[in-house]
């Protein structure tokens, strides 16, 4: 993929080398010192005990975020500092393409926030790890992306390649483009009367949906800006497979149940992502809860 250079989305937010806990709250501060002070004296406990107290755990506070910090220059590596300009560079061709494409169909658009994390990260959805893999959340509007993931890409699912990562990230800021269509809050207030077999049915066409606004972005991302080099739909297909329900499943030694599928087989995510991309026509969005499920 052609990314080296190009403008990239002031939508990133790097929290990679913060630790969870630390990076939400922070130090107690001077008006925390008084306030603790003051409440040990209101207790009727003594003002000296309750200072040291309060001085220790802030210069404790205060070592820790140094810490944090430190570690954080430490893996300001230039690998780390290249994973977020493509990350970025990335999030921009989303942003153009989804704010020319979605007026179309009536829609403002308003691009998200990506969250790029290690380790463990808080979201309006509840605190997520890296096993979850990358996620978009609709109650707080942004992508989450633990970029471990991407190595992952290559030496667990065997898909290397950035168009292979570039498909991911379209496939989240896709989850995004149907939280502002409505789609995501239709498909949940549904599954609460639906039984698990059927919830799950709803989940593959959302996911399959998000594949094909993937390839909806690509096609017009490659028409706007030729961003493509050759191999990187190829690239895209091979993460797509990779990824797809029934692979993961035969691969984690697990006989394979479609009941269980929510994201879709390999198969069908290469055939949305792939009708995405052919024709780039935003209008055949709902085919994917149109077409007979055994026919997906
Ligand atoms: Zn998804």
């Amino acid at each position: 993929m052609r990314w080296k250079g190009r403008e990239q989305s002031k939508n990133v937010i790097d929290n990679r080398g913060k630790r969870g806990a630390v990076a939400a709250g922070g130090g107690l501060g001077l008006i925390g010192i008084i306030i603790a002070v003051v409440f040990t004296l209101m207790r009727g406990g003594d003002a000296g005990d309750a200072l040291k107290t309060a001085v220790t755990q802030a210069a404790k506070q205060a070592a820790q975020s140094q810490a944090v910090s430190g570690a954080r220059d430490a893996t300001t590596s230039e690998a780390d500092q290249e994973m977020r300009e493509f990350v970025a560079v990335v999030l921009k061709d989303t942003e153009d393409v989804w704010s020319r494409l979605l007026p179309e169909m009536g829609i403002r658009y308003r691009a998200p926030k990506l969250v790029m994390f290690s380790d463990r990260t808080p979201s309006a959805c509840g605190s997520a790890t890296s096993a979850v893999g990358p996620f978009y959340c609709p109650g707080d509007n942004q992508v989450y992306l633990d970029t471990v993931f991407f190595n992952e890409l290559q030496t667990r699912f065997n898909a290397p390649g950035d168009f292979a990562c570039a498909y991911v990230i379209a496939h989240e800021v896709g989850h995004h483009i149907q939280n502002l269509m409505g789609k995501s809050m239709e498909v949940q207030s549904q599954q609460a009367r639906l039984s698990k077999k059927e919830g799950n049915r709803l989940s593959v066409r959302l996911e399959l949906q998000a594949d094909f606004l993937a390839g909806v972005w690509a096609h017009h991302a490659q028409k706007m800006k030729q961003i493509l080099d050759p191999g990187d739909i190829e690239e895209a297909l091979v993460a797509a497979q990779a990824i797809g329900d029934d692979t993961l499943m035969r691969n984690a030694g697990a006989a394979v149940r479609p009941d269980s599928f929510t994201h879709g087989t390999s198969e069908q995510r290469i055939y949305w992502f792939k009708r995405g991309l052919s024709r780039g026509d935003l209008r055949e969005i709902n085919l994917p809860f149109e077409i007979a499920y055994d026919q997906l």
